[in-house]
């Protein structure tokens, strides 16, 4: 990284130098709209470079399972001493408001602290061999790293879902060649200099930054990269997966969460704050985000009206004030596709409770009188945007809330235990959290979707058995 004024600079990163490329990309403030950092736009020629250095660090350097433990433990240390800086940052490059940019640093120092903790227990199998003839074998399997991992994140956690792949990439033994998001690359490339600073040997993890199109897909391209482990959008993920051929994938990609509120709700406030703050909660932009919520019809009125109310209450503006609820969305051409997504709904006969646009800011929505194809119901909004449906039979409620093509998280508020399993069994998602919200996500737990949202399994564990290969080994006695 260099200095021109006070404006940063970061290249790429590799075997632990920041190297300048002849192209940048500026990253903005996105409330203020003021440029505060430049990234390279890496050249196919130095992605490659990046993974030849990957490649021939996996070849050549191991890390026991108590060193890649005890160096994430000291990332988690430096984390904490720079949590401010590293807030400040996240919500400068995202519009995220600073509360929730704190709370994303806690969460990703126990995601690193999970990771450190797995490190130490990766282990494969004993395998009982059955067949007459094997009574002179004995078999066991071992888990081995897989190799060079490329890791491609999106731009709404710049923290946490980078040390989602990365954490578990070092504490499986692997090396990683990591491509942020465009929008948000400086949280990241903080991160990768303390990974150095905490005792990381160089070429564990380089960075390459610039555009998707022409860095991502250079990443894509090369042979030696053994798996992708990629955040982001159903369109790219789909396209990762159509150009790596037969090399492991994992997708974490979208999805349009539905809620279910029943009748015999235990706590409907607590329904109610829970349903709206989750639903605008990172100005509605998390993958898990609350969007359809269905209502039981006895108690749908009084669910709106509260909705509102707390939609009303909620104080949205500029990110660094502590006050603030709610920020700017990703960018002021992302308001505008959700306000013609408002507009739609609205002209087809729903009622929109806020939703006014100023700038990169929506201010929170909730939508009624919706119907099922309005694409704010049928596609992934990602802004603070929620639509109330409301519905009479608890199996109806299930086959509205499976009508997507999405299947990442459903949320079911419900005090009948028969209801709650059946929730468990017939909501076609990755998770089914029962008297919470779809946006509940405790770092340590499996986590990833079905359908269009995508393939293979996240949290630190989840995510080691996907980077690692087992390998089965047979001992003839
Ligand atoms: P995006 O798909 O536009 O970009 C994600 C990353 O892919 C970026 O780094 C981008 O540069 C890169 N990319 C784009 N085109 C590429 C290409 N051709 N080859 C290689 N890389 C390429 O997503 P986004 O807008 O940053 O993030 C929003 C999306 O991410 C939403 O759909 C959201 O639901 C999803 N998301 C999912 C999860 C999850 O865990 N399931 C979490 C957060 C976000």
């Amino acid at each position: 990284m260099t200095n021109a004024k006070t404006l940063a600079v970061y290249g790429n990163y590799v075997n632990g130098t920041w190297k300048n490329s002849t192209e940048t990309l500026p990253v903005f403030d996105k409330f203020t709209g003021e440029e505060i950092a430049k990234v390279a736009i890496a050249t196919r020629e130095e992605v490659t470079e990046a993974i030849d250095n990957a490649y021939e660090t996996f070849q050549t350097s191991k890390l026991s399972p108590a060193q890649r433990s005890e160096i994430l433990l000291k990332v988690v240390e430096i984390v904490r001493k720079r949590k401010e800086e590293l807030a400040l940052t996240i919500t400068q490059e995202t519009g995220k408001v600073i509360k929730e940019a704190r709370g994303e640093i806690d969460r990703g120092i126990q995601t690193l602290i999970a990771s450190a903790e797995e490190a130490k227990r990766i282990s494969g199998q004993g395998i009982p061999l059955s067949q007459h003839e094997d009574a002179d074998k004995l078999a066991f399997t071992i888990r081995v790293p897989v190799g060079v991992i490329g890791a491609i994140t999106p731009f709404n956690f710049p923290f946490n879902l980078v040390v989602h792949k990365i954490g578990p990439a070092i504490a499986a033994g692997n090396t990683v060649v990591l491509k942020p998001a465009e929008k948000t690359p400086i949280t990241a490339c903080k991160l990768v200099e303390i990974f150095t600073e905490a005792g990381l040997p160089n070429g564990f993890i380089n960075v390459i930054n610039g555009w998707g199109h022409t860095t991502g897909q250079y990443l894509l391209e090369d042979e030696r990269i053994a798996m992708y482990t990629f955040t982001g959008s159903p369109t790219v993920g789909r396209l990762i997966k159509n150009s790596t051929g037969i090399r492991k994938v994992t997708l974490e990609l979208g999805n349009n969460s539905p809620n279910i509120v029943h009748k015999d709700v235990a706590d409907l406030d607590r329904a109610v704050e829970l349903c709206v703050s989750r639903g605008f909660f990172n100005a509605g932009q998390a993958c898990i985000s609350v969007q359809r919520i269905y209502v039981h019809k006895h108690i749908y009125d009084v669910f709106v009206e509260k909705a509102v109310q707390f939609a009303k209450s909620l104080k949205v503006g500029d990110p660094k004030d502590p006050a603030s609820d709610v920020g700017p969305v990703i960018s002021e051409k992302d308001a505008v596709r959700v306000e013609a997504w408002l507009n739609e709904a609205r002209e087809n006969g729903a009622q929109v409770f806020g939703g006014e646009r100023e700038g990169a800011i929506i201010r929170p929505a909730v939508v009624t009188n919706v119907t099922k194809d309005m694409k704010v119901v049928c596609e992934e909004v990602f802004a603070p945007v929620i639509s109330i449906l409301s519905y009479e039979d608890i199996e109806e409620a299930f086959k509205r809330a499976n009508d997507t093509k999405y299947g990442l998280q459903a949320g079911v508020f419900t005090s009948n235990l028969d209801i709650a399993m059946q929730a468990s069994y017939k909501l076609h998602f990755g998770g089914v959290i029962i008297n919470n919200v779809s946006t509940y996500r405790a770092d340590v737990m499996p986590y990833g979707g079905v359908k269009d949202s995508g393939i293979g399994k996240e949290g630190p564990h989840a995510a080691i058995q996907e980077m690692t290969d087992e390998k089965i080994i047979v001992i003839n006695l």
